[in-house]
């Protein structure tokens, strides 16, 4: 392979971070470029996944250097995976796409002179920190309580706000009641069926903790004894996808000290996102605590796929609402599950589950994509929720928090009276006998 005319800022090819036996995968058939959501929205060849791995190839070849419009194509990427799940001849796209981005912004870093205070104060020093957050969003709960926030919103004065922290604000959904941290053990109710421990994780243990409780009754209720480690903390999927690889491995090995693995029969995950990070420990650095991190990642489980294979205990409240499920890109493209969460909503007493057109098409959350490629994130929200209503739909079910934020934002600006949910918030309604 000749390697000659680099231009990352420091000279550097990106595509050398790159194991190159996998690019050999690909063998340009096309079939995956109509699930990419942006080939989809803009129909460039390389703004999609065949366009993009013939891109950095050519760059990992040494062929050409990596100009401006090239990084712009695979920035617009929003590394979703459709592409996986449709490739006939098994490309690892993400596995092409998250280390020759990462060696970018690697190179960006070290040659950028100003100083990115959102990603490293808010994506950094914020996001991954629950309680940080927590305190963090006080005054804007405060202001939601008051009206104030809404009343902001409709003025366009969030839009005053520099543009990614306003569309942070701007994807706040409206308090609920999220009940307090959860306590280090919850016991099984009947016979014991498991032993797993909870990864409760940031964002979504801050903006979603009512979901962490929802899913915590519905396995307990399911006969799992749950151990939540209170030393656990963020997944290292923000720092990832940020393109900060020792914060990411940090936030990993902070974990694999958290978890007693052999406490438990698995780690449980209730956001897809998480859980895909984890699943993948092992395949991100290669140094000596690899195969510890391999074996945790043979320990986590989304929480769906765990209570299919344990067998649903079926709740008995009725449902009688239409519903629709969202695949999450990290669920279905990610870890290879779409059926597991359709067959635990099924057995709702009286819930209607109707296909939503296009649900393998990403959302345009995609971790903080939607902060940073405002256009595209919001093409991909408003194509969302058009499939959604043309379901006829009152509940909307989506097991990710970055999609519950987008769907919700989406669904808030268009008034429309629909409710987004997880699906452990509905399995967990139908066990108490109460209604969404
Ligand atoms: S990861 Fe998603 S956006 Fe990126 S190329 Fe694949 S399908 Fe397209
Ligand atoms: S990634 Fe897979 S589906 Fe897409 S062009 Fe290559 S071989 Fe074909």
């Amino acid at each position: 392979m000749i390697q000659t005319d680099y231009n990352t800022p420091n000279g550097q090819n990106p595509g050398a971070a790159v194991d190159y036996e996998l690019f050999l995968q690909c063998i340009h058939c096309g079939l995956c470029t109509s699930t990419c959501p942006t080939f989809t929205e803009l129909g460039d060849e390389n703004d999609g996944p065949r366009g993009r791995i013939q891109l950095m190839r050519l760059v990992a070849d040494g062929r050409c250097g990596l100009t401006d419009r090239m990084r712009r194509h695979l920035e617009l990427c929003l590394d979703c995976r459709a592409c996986e799940t449709a490739c006939p001849s098994g490309v690892q796209y993400g596995r092409l796409i998250e280390p020759f981005r990462l060696a970018m912004q690697e190179a960006d870093k070290r040659t950028e002179k100003r100083f990115d205070w959102f990603r490293e104060l808010i994506l950094f020093q914020l996001f991954p920190y629950a309680d940080r957050m927590r305190r963090l969003l006080a005054p804007v709960r405060f202001s939601q309580r008051l009206g104030l926030y809404d009343a902001a919103e409709r003025l366009g004065l969030l839009d005053l706000v520099p543009s990614r922290l306003g569309r942070m604000i701007g994807l706040l959904p409206p308090p609920v009641k999220s009940g307090p941290k959860l306590p280090r053990f919850l016991p099984a109710v009947g016979r014991k069926r498991a032993r797993v421990a909870f990864f409760v994780g940031c964002v979504a243990d801050a903006m979603f903790r009512h979901t962490h409780w929802a899913t915590a009754r519905v396995l307990q209720q399911n006969g799992c004894d749950i151990f939540i480690p209170e030393e656990q903390g963020c997944c290292g999927a923000i720092h990832f996808h940020a393109g900060d690889s020792r914060g990411a491995r940090k936030m990993a090995d902070a974990n694999l000290v958290a978890f007693e693995l052999d406490r438990y029969d698995a780690i449980v995950v209730n956001h897809a996102g998480c859980a895909a990070m984890m699943k993948e420990y092992g395949l991100h650095w290669k140094d000596g605590l690899q195969p510890h991190r391999e074996k945790f990642a043979a320990k986590v489980k989304d929480v769906h796929e765990l209570l299919d294979t344990l067998g649903l205990v079926p709740p008995s409240g009725r449902i009688d609402q239409i519903a629709t499920y969202h695949d999450a890109c990290h669920l279905g493209h990610a870890q290879s599950i779409t059926e597991a969460p359709r067959r635990l909503l099924a057995k709702i007493p009286g819930l209607k589950l109707v296909d939503l057109p296009e649900t393998e098409i990403c959302c345009g959350s995609a971790g903080t994509y939607n902060l940073n490629e405002a256009e595209m994130s919001d093409r991909l929200a408003r194509r969302k929720l058009e499939n959604i209503l043309s379901t006829g739909a009152r509940i909307v079910l989506a097991a990710n928090a970055g999609c519950l934020l987008q769907i919700q934002r989406e669904v808030r600006r268009g008034g429309h009276p629909l409710l987004v949910m997880h699906p452990m918030d509905l399995l967990d309604l139908s066990y108490r006998g109460e209604q969404p």
